[in-house]
This record gives C-alpha cells, sequence and structure tokens, in this order.
C-alpha cells in the first residue's frame, strides 16, 4: 500500500472534495431554512432529528476538513507520515469530531424515534471507541501504531449502521412512505460507500495499474455517488414531519401508547383532536402534569375519549387514586421495551404492573 510514489495523482481528487465541502455548507443552509419553518410546528420529533443532523454536518464539515489538510498538505497522501505530528493530531481529529456527529444522529433517533429503546448503546461504544482511538500513543514512525488507531476509528463509526437498521425498520412498518425512508436508506449507504471507496486500499492500486485517467474517472463516479447520497437523505431529512405522522398512525394502528410506547391491553384513551392513544396510567399521569395532548398539546382530560366500547367516565385526577403515576413517566417514560428484544410490537412487559396505578 505505500508503494506508491505520486501524491500529485490526486490533485483531482482535492478538487473534488473542495466541491464535496462547498455542497454540505450548502446543505447546512438548506437544513437551517427547514428547521426555523419547523420551529413553528412545534414537532419534538421532527425537530429533534433536523438539529441532529444539522450538528452532524458540521462534524462532517470540520472532519473533511481536517482530512483533507491531513492528506493533501501535511502528508502528501504519504501512509508512512501520518504517524508524525502534526498530521497524526489532525487526523484523530478528523476520526473523533466525524464520531461526534455519528453520535449525535444515533442519540437523536434512540431517543426521539425509538423512545430510548437501545439505551443509545450504540453511541456510547462509539464514544468510548473514539476517545481510545484519540487517546491510543502513536510513536512517530511507527505504522503499527498508526494501523491500531485507523482499526479502533473504523470500528467507532460501524454504529451508523444502527441507522441504516431503523431505516429499514420503517420501511417496513410505514409502507406510505416508501419513497422517503428507501431514499434515506439509499443516501446513507452512498455517502458511507463514497468514503469507504476513496480510501488508499481502492485508490492507489488503480492509480498504480490503470493510471491517472482512469483513477479521476473512478474518482470522480464516487465522490458523485456520495453526492448523490447527501441529497437523498437531506429530501428524507426535510421530509422528517412526514415520518413523525407515520410514526404516529403505526401506533394508533398497533394500539400502542403515545407516552410509553408500550402495546395497550386494556381500556385505551384517543386524544379527541389528534386521535393518537393513551394507555390509562399514562394518561393519568399526562393530565396530572400538564393536562395537554402530548402530540397536539390540546386539552387532554375531559377531550380523550375511552375506546374499547365503555363510556368514558368521569376521570378522578391521577393524584387522588392513590398512585403516583406521575414517577413513572418523566422524559417519555420507560422505553418500549425493557429486554424484550427492542421490537415495539411487543408487548410492554410492565404494562401489568402499571395498570394497577390507573384510575
Ligand atoms: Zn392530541
Ligand atoms: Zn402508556
Amino acid at each position: 500500500m505505500a508503494s506508491w510514489s505520486l501524491p500529485e495523482g490526486f490533485y483531482f481528487l482535492f478538487w473534488l472534495y473542495v466541491v464535496v465541502i462547498a455542497i454540505k455548507v450548502s446543505i447546512l443552509a438548506v437544513i437551517a431554512f427547514f428547521i426555523k419553518r419547523e420551529q413553528e410546528k412545534e414537532e419534538k420529533v421532527t425537530l429533534a432529528l433536523m438539529y441532529a443532523f444539522l450538528v452532524d454536518i458540521v462534524c462532517l464539515i470540520v472532519s473533511r476538513i481536517c482530512y483533507v489538510a491531513g492528506d493533501f498538505f501535511l502528508t502528501g497522501y504519504d501512509i508512512g507520515l501520518y504517524s508524525y505530528n502534526p498530521a497524526m493530531v489532525v487526523w484523530k481529529l478528523g476520526a473523533t469530531v466525524l464520531s461526534a456527529g455519528i453520535v449525535a444522529l444515533i442519540f437523536a433517533v434512540d431517543r426521539v424515534v425509538l423512545n430510548n429503546k437501545f439505551k443509545s448503546v450504540f453511541a456510547y461504544a462509539a464514544i468510548v471507541l473514539s476517545i481510545l482511538a484519540a487517546a491510543y500513543p502513536v510513536s512517530p514512525g511507527s505504522a503499527g501504531d498508526f494501523t491500531v488507531v485507523a482499526t479502533l476509528v473504523m470500528f467507532a463509526q460501524i454504529p451508523i449502521f444502527f441507522l441504516v437498521a431503523v431505516f429499514s425498520w420503517f420501511i417496513a412498518i410505514c409502507p406510505g412512505l416508501k419513497r422517503l425512508t428507501v431514499s434515506a436508506f439509499i443516501g446513507i449507504l452512498f455517502t458511507i460507500l463514497g468514503t469507504m471507496l476513496t480510501a488508499f486500499g481502492f485508490t492507489t492500486p488503480i492509480l498504480n495499474n490503470f493510471g491517472q485517467v482512469v483513477l479521476n474517472v473512478y474518482l470522480t463516479f464516487v465522490v458523485s455517488m456520495k453526492i448523490v447520497g447527501y441529497v437523498l437523505v437531506v429530501y428524507s431529512v426535510v421530509n422528517f414531519s412526514r415520518i413523525n405522522k407515520a410514526l404516529l398512525d403505526y401506533y394508533t394502528s398497533k394500539r400502542i401508547c403515545i407516552v410509553h410506547r408500550g402495546r395497550i391491553k386494556g381500556r385505551a384513551f384517543m386524544c379527541a383532536n389528534c386521535h393518537v392513544l393513551y394507555c390509562m396510567p399514562c394518561k393519568a399521569a399526562i393530565v396530572e402534569i400538564e393536562n395537554k395532548c402530548w402530540n397536539c398539546k390540546q386539552e387532554l382530560e375531559h377531550a380523550a375519549v375511552a375506546i374499547d366500547g365503555a363510556p368514558l367516565e368521569a376521570e378522578k385526577p391521577a393524584g387522588t387514586s392513590g398512585g403516583t403515576p406521575v414517577s413513572a413517566v418523566p422524559g417519555g417514560g420507560p422505553g418500549i421495551v425493557e429486554g424484550t428484544g427492542g421490537d415495539p410490537e411487543k408487548e410492554y412487559k410492565g404494562i401489568g404492573k402499571r395498570r394497577d396505578i390507573g384510575p
């Protein structure tokens, strides 16, 4: 891999990266515009995802600038030089910032879409591996040390496939969102592939065996794929509010409580305004906290409709029922599942226990 001696063969790639950075900066502007528009609607899920994506784009820009500085100006693409400072520090900074963006996305998706179902374990894994990579001491000139750091960095970025898995799940549960989720799915894959395929392992053999022209054609193709990937992801991100609505429809159709996101087995209550469902303990808790629908912010207590066929009884305030259901709910409840493997279609194990404290 270290056999090549033509760093100038990659000047074309340098200019492609300049274009990519410019496109990412434009994406920042587009997302900021849509965040401003979304803020008026006060949709927590949509906004949280958009902010996370904004953070990720900033991280992508910063890390790409670090990599370009390291690759083209500090090492001239000579693999033997990466272990020397300042190239090593700049390279590590780029890798850490790149992981930070992935971590922000995973936190957002796990917290607001999956209701912390995975306890953000993939984000924490990425954080731990990134810290290990950043802290690992590299002796100048040691190819072995650099390989260790590069391997840790690679593992730190694997959790991005968690996002791919989540979008696959969306495709499965929301057939109406197929175009949106497929575009996000393909977009993420294209950006990952586009980054991977510009690595030494691919570009150096092409340069050595086929020459500059073939390499330039190859790089144009790969970087274009990456740009198409970003465009597809942005298309999905600016339509995130549709994902939120589809999720709500899915919850309603599966009798899933909007608050704790587990299956409702007994009586359910439906918001008269936006038609989301509540289990009895969660409704009691919400009524006591702020008496506003979790989703649409309309008054809940007298507007909710029991949907098991029984007439709606006069609801006593939750505080008078002897229990303290409020404590079970802060921050979105206990999560979709407690050790059931994470499928929201599976029943919520704690529901039997919590029904006891309902009115
Ligand atoms: Zn509502
Ligand atoms: Zn509930």
